[in-house]
């Protein structure tokens, strides 16, 4: 269930039971340094569960993650953050008011250990601005720079969450549906920045229900079902695989997973990369 290389990224046994519900049970994932792995399931399958855990945001109650091979099963999400671990949400967590630049400065201020405040906002030509360009070159976002974050379109606001990230020098980015509420005409662009940042050595975990995107930028894809991990393995391997057919793509699941597996289904045989 691995590539090959240094794990990163590891879960064991990981689970979560909340008041007695199986949100997510025995999962064992480990990810390589570089790999860029696409995570696919049905809506409530548990794929944000596992970003929440993995981050820190919840506690497991059974299992560990690994980053670096170091424990990290109860540090906070800062301590995580400090070590390499960043993630993007289903919804934004940007400053809407400020600028594109100056989101990303705050980013490199933050993991400079200096000042929040935007009061005491470095000035333009500074280290951290000449970085925070770089970033914003990065994704594609050097014409915008100026422009309130809140005015960016869908597709500019991830691409601005992706250099936040890039700031905070995150070795290991989590994608939670980054392609949601993106314009048909921005989804290409998108997928040539996460492209890059794999490209650059990152490793990313990507939750994405456009399968033509997962299977055009993934080297694994995870599938989870009912809170289990199915299967990670290459993207050919896991869509030839019966089990991943019947659970994923509808031919024995429910109403919900059927309806959303109807629409990836067609996107998968209308346009696969
Ligand atoms: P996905 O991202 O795959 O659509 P989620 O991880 O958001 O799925 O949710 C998986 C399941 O766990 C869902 O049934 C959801 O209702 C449940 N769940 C997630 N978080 C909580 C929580 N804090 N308390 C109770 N149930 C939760
Ligand atoms: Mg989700």
């Amino acid at each position: 269930m691995t590539a090959g290389g240094e794990p990163v990224l590891e879960t064991e046994g990981l689970g979560l039971t909340i008041g007695g519900a199986r949100i997510l049970s025995g999962i064992d994932l480990r990810v390589a340094r570089g790999e860029l792995v696409g995570v696919i399931g049905p809506n409530g399958a548990g794929k944000t569960t596992l970003f929440n855990l993995v981050s820190g945001i919840y506690r497991p109650t059974s299992g560990r993650v690994l980053l670096d091979g170091r424990d990290v099963t109860s540090a906070s999400v800062a301590v995580r953050a400090r070590a390499g671990l960043g993630r993007t949400f289903q919804t934004s967590s940007l400053f809407p008011r400020l600028t594109v630049a100056e989101n990303v400065r705050l980013a490199t201020q933050r993991r400079r250990g200096g000042s929040l405040s935007v009061l005491r906002f470095p000035r333009r030509g500074d280290d951290a601005s000449a970085e925070a360009a770089q970033h914003l070159a990065t994704v594609g976002l050097t014409h915008r720079a100026d422009a309130a974050a809140g005015d960016l379109s869908h597709g500019d606001k991830r691409k601005l969450e992706i250099a936040v990230l890039l700031a905070m020098d995150s070795s290991v980015v989590l994608l939670d549906e980054p392609m949601a509420g993106v314009a048909t005409g921005d989804v290409a662009g998108l997928v040539e920045v996460i492209r890059s940042i794999g490209a650059s050595g990152r490793t990313v975990l990507m939750v994405e229900h456009h399968m033509d995107v997962v299977l055009g930028l993934a080297d694994r894809v995870a599938v989870l079902h009912h809170g289990e991990l199915l299967t990670c393995d290459v993207p050919e391997k896991v869509m030839a695989d019966d089990t991943v057919q019947s659970a994923y793509l509808g031919t024995t699941a429910g109403t919900t997973a059927g309806s959303r597996a109807g629409t990836t289904a067609g996107t998968t045989a209308g346009s696969a990369a």
